[in-house]
């Protein structure tokens, strides 16, 4: 894929396979249901989807606090002092907390094997957004620097696109995590 402006450290494309021969042993699941095989393996992506999106956060957290201690403007005093900055830190350490127990107590279900299809869809949306919208405030909270590859921070706002549209993107996972709260028109949502 040439012009790739996200997941820079790693080489994106199509791959296809045609008329490939393998032996019984090496066929994942039954026969022709490899379809559901690869199904199936989206209520674990979207966990992985979810703890990246939740590591950009940690990253800008650490960046964050660190810039408000040590960038002083004007009057010799840290950014940090004040509330407006304060808050976009705190956010950012209340949004991780949160995000990180939601995601443990559902990756004890995945090893049970009782993890919900729509439990993984939930904290895949809601880590993923929750994080783009920190991102902007946290850009916005270190000013020009932020622009700077070297700073970090915009790197991972670009690549928290892909956490919003991969391995299901956030609009239409909300339809299939909003069906049960809807089950007499469930059939009707798209
Ligand atoms: C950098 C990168 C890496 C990727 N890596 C992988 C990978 O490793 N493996 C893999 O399988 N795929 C990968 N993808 C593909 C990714 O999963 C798809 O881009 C994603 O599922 C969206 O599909 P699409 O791009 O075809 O968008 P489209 O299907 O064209 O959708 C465009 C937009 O339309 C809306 N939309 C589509 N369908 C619905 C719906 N049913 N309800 C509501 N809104 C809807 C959504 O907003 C969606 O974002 C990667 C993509 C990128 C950009």
């Amino acid at each position: 894929m040439q012009g790739k402006q996200v997941w820079l450290q790693s080489s994106t494309g199509s791959i296809a396979l045609d008329h490939v021969e393998v032996t019984d042993d090496a066929i994942v699941g039954e026969l022709n249901e490899g379809f559901k095989v690869m199904v199936t393996t989206l209520n674990g992506g979207r966990l992985f989807i979810a703890a990246l999106a939740l590591s950009s956060l940690a990253f800008a957290l650490d960046r964050c606090r660190l810039y408000a201690q040590e960038r002083i403007q004007f009057d010799e005093q840290p950014i940090g002092r004040f509330q407006r900055v304060q808050d976009v830190i705190l956010d950012m350490d209340i949004t991780l907390e949160q995000g990180l127990t939601w995601l443990f107590h559902l990756v004890r279900h995945y090893n049970a094997g009782t993890l919900s299809r729509e439990s993984a869809a939930k904290v895949k949306i809601e880590c993923t957004r929750r994080a783009s919208e920190l991102y902007n405030v946290a850009t916005e909270m270190c000013g020009g620097i932020a622009s700077m590859d070297e700073f970090g921070l915009i790197r991972h706002a670009h690549d928290l696109f892909v956490c919003r549209v991969g391995e299901g993107s956030n609009f239409a996972l909300k339809t299939l995590a909003v069906k049960p709260l809807m089950p007499s028109i469930a059939h009707l949502l798209q």
